[in-house]
Formats: structure tokens, sequence, C-alpha cells
């Protein structure tokens, strides 16, 4: 039994797995909680039904500085640890297209059994305890944590403290000013797996549409980041989860510039020369005798198609016979490269991580502070933001456990 005082600031999915890895490795542990409750933000999670973990889990799947340490840190704590972590808690998962979830896809059993661990493990609670301070108390040369004129003191405490992302959840980024504090820098911070807002009014004309697609970032007319997936069109911009992981990129080119352009492919499955024969085959096919939106259907969602028509300056009634061939080679290329301007994202309100944080560089493989020992990291917090299907919660497992583990072995 280690006996060693152990502070966690923050009850998220981190937190809560940083105490109870630590409990049971016999240390006394405090979790310090800044809202009224613990977990609040996994109640939302995967649409309520909490997607935990991936069966196919790589460093690729994350963004960060360092994915070699990333990878090594995944190595660590795997999905079988995550599943075991679960199954020891009586969660019973279950598996869709490699994600997963609880068997019940009620995301509210996760916080529960992660609660009810707490407490059997006798974890000190702390909820409506939002720490403002942490610093080495000069007396005892332990990690002070302070809120108001609240004070505790312990041999070690990891931060786990989340980004920016649903702030209503209580994540605010006070962390980061803790971080900052204790002297570390911070990766600028922007919302992540969010939807993008566009200069397009047409867009209202096909709001609600969905369709497959390939969606590539264009950065002075070159591709730095491109996703396929379901594409949905909203009245003001674009979501689905292909649009929600490029967010990340977007914002960061955003706050550099005030509009990044995005290419759409909405055939992607089609090469330049296999679509080139496609077009003109259609062209021999179909009469000429139909308007422009008889002859285009059959291409795309109605809806796109009708826009498209239009974006090439005819009208859907126009008869095809009278049309300039470049006219309708406009239509064709749309399809192909269909051009928006975003212009901003939605707010933090919206994301579902925040992307950027304390820089890997400046923690040991310990996940120790470099810049204060006896000070550990775990979560969002961090400088790591994971794709769409379980990543994020991973890292927060994963992270938690292995800042614990450290924090209760070896002094120095
Ligand atoms: C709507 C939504 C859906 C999501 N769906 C998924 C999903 O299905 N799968 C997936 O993998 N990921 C998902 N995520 C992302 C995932 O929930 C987060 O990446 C993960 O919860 C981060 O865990 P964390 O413990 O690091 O931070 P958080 O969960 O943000 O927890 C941080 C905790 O610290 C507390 N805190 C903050 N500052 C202080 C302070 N100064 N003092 C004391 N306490 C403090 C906060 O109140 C909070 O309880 C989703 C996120 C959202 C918002």
């Amino acid at each position: 039994m280690s006996g060693r005082k152990i502070g966690v600031v923050g009850g998220g999915a981190a937190g809560m797995m940083a105490a109870v890895t630590a409990a049971r490795q016999g240390a006394e542990v405090t979790l310090l909680e800044g809202t009224s409750r613990l977990g609040t933000k996994l109640l939302s999670t995967g649409n309520g039904r909490c997607n935990l973990g991936n069966l196919r889990l790589d460093g690729s799947e994350y963004y960060t500085s360092q994915p070699a340490r990333v990878n090594n840190f995944l190595r660590q704590f795997d999905t079988n640890d995550v599943i075991s972590f679960f199954h020891g808690l009586g969660v019973i998962l279950k598996e869709k297209n490699g994600c997963l979830y609880p068997a019940c896809e009620q995301a509210a059993v996760v916080q529960d059994a992660l609660r009810y661990e707490l407490r059997d493990l006798h974890i000190c609670e702390m909820a409506g305890w939002k720490a403002d301070a942490v610093e080495r108390d000069p007396e005892t040369g332990k990690i002070a944590v302070k809120s108001g004129d609240r004070r505790l003191v312990f041999d070690r405490v990891i931060l786990a403290c989340g980004g920016r992302a649903a702030p209503k959840t209580g994540s605010d980024g006070s962390g980061y000013l803790l971080a900052q504090h204790l002297g570390h820098s911070l990766t600028p911070v922007v919302p992540g797996l969010v939807q993008l807002r566009c200069r397009e009014d047409y867009l209202k004309s096909v709001a609600g549409v969905r369709a497959d697609a390939l969606i590539s970032v264009l950065r002075d007319g070159r591709c730095v980041a491109a996703e396929r997936g379901e594409l949905q069109i909203t009245e003001y911009g674009l979501s689905g989860i292909p649009v929600l992981q490029l967010s990340r990129t977007v914002n960061y080119i955003l706050r550099e510039r005030k509009e990044v352009e995005l290419s759409v492919d909405f055939l992607p499955d089609y090469s330049s020369e296999e679509y080139e024969r496609l077009c003109v085959s259609r062209d021999l096919m179909l009469s000429e005798d139909r308007s422009a939106e008889e002859f285009f259907t059959g291409m795309l969602h109605k809806k796109l198609m009708t826009l498209f028509i239009k974006l090439a300056g005819l009208r859907p009634s126009d008869r095809v016979s009278g049309i300039d061939g470049k006219d309708l080679k406009r239509v064709y290329e749309l399809c192909r490269q269909w051009r928006v301007h975003v212009n901003g994202s939605n707010s933090y309100d919206s994301a579902q991580v925040c992307a950027g944080g304390v820089p890997l560089e400046e923690v040991t493989d310990r996940l120790e502070s470099r810049m204060q020992p006896d000070v550990y990291f775990a979560g969002e917090i961090l400088d790591v933001d994971g794709k769409c299907g379980g990543y994020n919660l991973h890292w927060a497992w994963c992270s938690g456990y292995l800042a614990a583990m450290n924090a209760v072995g070896d002094m120095h």
C-alpha cells in the first residue's frame, strides 16, 4: 500500500479513471471537481450512448505534435485494457463498426459505474471545489491546491481539468491557467469536432441534404487535409463526421485568415478518367430535348443538382439543346469540385473536443510535468485530440490510468 496522498483535479473521464487507479494502488485519493457532479460530460457522449473506445486503436487517429509518444502511451493501456476495466466495473459492452458502447446504450451507466467504484474505494470526493491555483508548498515541499481561501496539500497532484469544449459541463479552460501558473506553455486552443459555418447564403436551399462525399481543406489552392464520409448540409454551413474531423484543421487556419476554402467531391469513387467517360456516355445517351433538371436527374441528390444547375448560371427549365457545352461541363465539374467558403465554426458550446493544450513536450513519459515535478497531467488538458469513434475517451482512460500509476509509483 502506498499510503501516498494523491489529489486529482477534475472529475471527468480522465480524473475519475486516475482516482480509481490511484486508490486501487493503495493511495489516499481526493478528487476535486469544480461543478456539483462528477462526469457530467459523459452523459452527452456518443449521443447519450457513450462511445467509450474503439477496437481499431492507433496513434494515427490522434492529432498531436508527438504521435510516436501517443502511440507509446496507447500501447501501455490499449482497447483490451479498456474492455477489462469496464467489465471489472460490471459494465457489459458491445461493439458496432469497431466502436465500443455500453450494451444498454446508456451513457449514464458509465457515469454511475465509475461513481460507485469511487465510493467503494473510499475516495474522498469534493464536488463544488474549483481549483484556482496549484503550487509547491514552501514549508512542506508538497503540492498545494487552492480554491479561494481553501487549501489542500498532497504528495502528488494529477491535473485532469479537460479543455474548453462543452463548458456547461465544467470544462471552462481553467485547467490551462493552472498549468500556465506552473510554468507551462499552451499550444493555442481551438474548438474541434465541431460544425463549420459558411459564407454561402444559398446553403439554405439544400439544408437537410446528406450525401457521401470527399471533403478537402484547401490552403492557397493546395489540399492540406481530407476526410470522406457522410456530409450533412445545414442552413448555416456543413456538418457530419468528416466535417467535424476537419474542423480543428480549419479552425487553426481561420486563426490566421478570414476564410478557408473547402472542395467537395460527391462522386469520390470515380477516377478523373472514369468520370470523364461517365459524363460523355450520359451526354450521348440522354435526349437533348430534356430540360437541365431532367438531364441531370440521377447524378446526385435532386436538391444538390438543382443548386449546381443554378450555380452554373442555368435555369432548371432550360432546354439542354440550347445550353452551351461549357455550361453543361460546369455542372458536371460542380459535382466533383463544389467550393464553399468557411468563415467560422460553431463555438466551444457545440464542440466535442478542444484542440491544443499543454504540449506533450512539456511532460515526461510518466505524464509528469517537466516544469513542476509531482504534478501529472491526464486527458484533454494535454495537446492530444482524437477523431470521432471513441478515441477521445480512450485517451482520457489511458492517460488517466498512466498518470495515476506513475504518480503512485516510486518517489524520485
Ligand atoms: C457532446 C459530446 C460528445 C462526445 N462524444 C464522445 C464519444 O462518444 N466518444 C469519445 O471518445 N469522446 C467523446 N467526446 C469527447 C470526450 O467526452 C472528452 O474528450 C473527454 O470527456 C475528456 O475527458 P477529460 O476528463 O479530459 O475532460 P472533461 O470530461 O472535460 O472533464 C474535466 C472535468 O474537470 C472539471 N474541472 C475543470 N476545471 C476545474 C478546476 N479548475 N477545478 C476543479 N475541477 C475542474 C470539469 O468540471 C470537468 O468535470 C464528446 C464530447 C462532447 C462534448
